[in-house]
This record gives C-alpha cells, structure tokens and sequence, in this order.
C-alpha cells in the first residue's frame, strides 16, 4: 500500500536508508538541520503540482486562490519575524536569491566586493566559476592573517580602492558576529549599496542571539534552510519599498518561473515556528553548544595534539578547527569522525598550508543537534568524543559506543516508521 516501494522500490530504499543515516549519525554539518514534521508534511504535498507564476493576487495562472493564501502568509510571517517592510519568499535556493539580488542592486560588469571564499565567503559572493564572478567584477576582502576576523579598516581600505556598486557583509564559514552598522557607514561612504547575506546565522537572528543586519542592510538574502530549519530553499528582505519593485521583479520573471508552492507553504510554516519559545531555546542551545565544543577543542590535550580554533572561540552556531599543526589533515580528521559515527564538513582554513582537496580545517556546526534535543551536557559529551578522535590512535569502537549512546538517548523523528 506504500505507493513510492512498490512503483520504485529503489528509490524507496534511498529514502529509508537516508532517514537511517540521519538517524545513526551526529549531523554537526553546520549549514544542516532538520525540519519539523509539519514542515515535511508540506514539502511532500499536492501544492508540488500547482504553478502560480507571479505574486499573489496578480498570477498568470488560474486556480492560484488557495496558494496565494500560503504566499501571503509566507511573506507576512518572514516580514514580522524580521521586522522588514519588504520580502519575497519565491525563491528556490539560496543561490537565485543572491542571483536576484545582485541583478536587482548592480548590472554586468559593475564591481562587488564579498569576503574572499578561501577565507569564509560564498560561491555567490564573486567566486570566479559562479555567476557573480563571470557577470560582475568581483573584488575581495580577507580576514586578518593572525587574528582571522575580519578588520573593518581593511574592509574600508578595499572599499576606497575598488569603488564597489555592492558591498557584501555575510558568510559560509566564519565563527563570529560582523559589524553591520560599520559596513553601513563604508557603503555610504563609497556610495555604495549594502547586501547581507544572512544565510548562516539567520535563526539566531530570528531568536534574538545576534544583531540583526535589517535595520542597516539595502537588502538582506538568506536560505531558510540552515540555523532557521524550514525547507531547502530562499527568501529576501528589505526596508525600502522602491528596491521592493526591482527585488520582485529579479525573482520571478529574472531568475525563476515557477514558484516551488509546496516549499513557499513549508517556509511560512518555519517562519511561524521561528517566533516560538521552543526556536528561541534551540538556537541557545546551539549557540551554547558552539561554546561548549570549542572550549574543548582548545584544552591542553587537544592542544598537545596540534588542534586549536580560529579565532579562539566562537559566538554563532559552528567552530572552525584549526589542523594546520595537526598531523591529521582535514580530509583525515573529517574521515575518523565518519568512522566514529560524526558528519563533519572540512574546510579551508584562511591561508591554508594544504591542497583544498585535503585542508587543515574543520567546520563543525551545532544546529542540527540542538534541534534533536542536546543540551550542555550532551554537547559536553560530543566535544569530548571529537577531541578524542583527533588524538593519535583512537579507539574508534569506544567512540562509536558513545555516539551510539547520544543518538539512542535523542532519538530523530521519533514515532516516524517509514519515510
Ligand atoms: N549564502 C550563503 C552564505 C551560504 O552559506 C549558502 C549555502 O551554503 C548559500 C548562500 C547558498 O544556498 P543554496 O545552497 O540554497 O543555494
């Protein structure tokens, strides 16, 4: 009666086993998490069928009446948990809301400034291979070569020397907050729009945990997929009602036809849960959890071990282990905590002495895990599994036992038999 195994059983298999290895291992991906069963419920629905290109209430397409409500309702819940005049929930991914974005504030061949992607930045923020390093003139700033943050003084330098149309705070792998209202004031003072792409850290946003880019931003991208766990796919905001016209009109017809109706329900319904107490207690348990791990990841053994963390901490949701002394390289270290039960993502560190292939990083996010349930004391116990694994010769069966234990204790969509 499982209508997907018996017309394809393989692809029903793919399908339970992925909810198994879900299940199995400890998710520490840090742009991952997992989405309610509400949110499951309408990614997997009827709405998969309609097109509804346009917006509400001026589609090109008839019977938009019962879609046109979950837009609406998308896109006044994303408004009022940002506190934005202005957002469009259309579109399908982080990537063709930054591509919108940037066809909305600049034209072919203007000059963008993002962070670099070897220290932190995104593909979209000017990577050479990507649309916004072939149809703009992409420059770069870097984070500083011993502290590893980021120095406004150099973010101004590079901005009086380019003259950039957009200037772009955000990114995919940095462990601390940016100045916005200082990126505000090189914009304004370069003449200059402003763009945050708030994909990482949008959830602590959303909480309370971290400043909001809003109030500074021209306009503000981010996925609803990461720290803000609804459905793959993206969303942008703004305050000023005339770019409002030109962000619309850059998503659907610029980037995209069809809107994904099924994801655009499934967001409204993240946006809902992010006004939640429940969200709020998770995203300060992944913040915390975040803390927890890096202090470990710096005590004497691990240190001993050639293991340290960027910038000596972090006040977001992931940690960038440092494996430059180490001799583990990344894609050694990311492989023991496969073994051990643990999915990581290694990366680049800034100035990496390895191939990018291999690297001498790690980035090890927590939202996932705070929203299977851990608290302090599991993430006690998680870091402390880490630290153990990046030793010499580890006793991988004990460290499997352990996470064994975790994911037992907290189990993953509890009560789901079959997906
Ligand atoms: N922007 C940032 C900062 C990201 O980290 C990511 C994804 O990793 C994206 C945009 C792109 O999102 P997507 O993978 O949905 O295209």
């Amino acid at each position: 009666t499982d209508p997907l195994s018996s017309v394809d059983p393989e692809i029903a298999a793919v399908l339970q086993q992925e909810l198994g290895r879900q299940r199995d291992y400890l998710e520490m991906i840090a742009s991952e998490n997992f989405v309610p069963r509400a949110v499951l419920e309408s990614a997997g629905s009827v709405l998969t069928n309609k097109y509804a290109e346009g917006y509400p209430g001026r589609r090109y397409y008839g019977g938009c009446e019962f879609v046109d409500i979950a837009e609406q309702l998308a896109i006044d819940r994303a408004k009022a948990l940002f506190g934005a005049e202005y957002a469009n929930v259309q579109p399908h991914s982080g990537a063709t809301a930054n591509a919108a974005v940037l066809s909305a504030i600049a034209g072919p061949g203007d000059t963008i400034l993002g962070l670099e992607l070897a220290h932190g930045g995104h593909l979209t923020h000017g990577m050479k291979l990507n649309f916004s390093g072939k149809l703009y003139n992409a420059t770069a700033y870097g984070v500083d070569p011993k502290t590893f943050l980021v120095d406004m003084d150099v973010v101004r330098d590079k901005a009086l020397e380019h003259k950039p149309a957009v200037i772009i705070a955000g990114w995919s792998a940095y462990p601390r907050q940016l100045d916005f209202a200082a990126f505000r004031a090189i914009a304004d003072e370069v003449g200059a729009k402003l763009w945050v792409d708030m994909a990482h850290f949008a959830g602590l946003v959303a909480a309370g945990l971290h400043p909001s880019p809003v109030p500074h931003a021209d306009v503000v991208s981010s996925t609803v997929h990461k720290t803000l766990a609804g459905p793959r796919s993206g969303f942008i905001l703004s305050r000023d009602q005339e770019l409002a016209k030109k962000l619309n009109s850059n998503v659907f017809p610029g980037q995209q036809g069809g809107p994904l109706m099924h994801i655009i329900a499934a967001k409204a319904t993240a946006f809902l849960l992010a006004g939640s107490d429940e969200f709020k207690d998770r995203q300060e348990r992944t913040v915390r959890g975040a803390k927890i791990l890096a202090d470990r990841l710096m005590a004497d053994d691990a240190k001993a071990n050639g293991v340290d963390v960027l910038t000596g901490g972090t006040d977001v949701h992931l940690v960038l282990a440092d494996l430059r002394e180490s001799p583990l390289d990344g894609k050694q270290a990311e492989d023991v905590l496969h073994e051990v039960g643990i999915t990581v993502n290694r990366n680049a560190v800034p100035f990496d002495p390895r191939p990018p292939m291999v690297t001498s990083g790690l980035r090890i996010g927590t939202p996932a895990l705070a929203t299977r349930g851990f608290g302090d004391e599991e993430f006690t116990e998680v870091a402390d599994v880490i630290a153990t694994a990046l030793h010499p010769d580890p006793d991988l069966g004990a460290l499997r036992a352990r996470v064994k234990k975790l994911t037992d204790a907290l189990p993953l969509y509890p009560g789901l038999e079959q997906w």
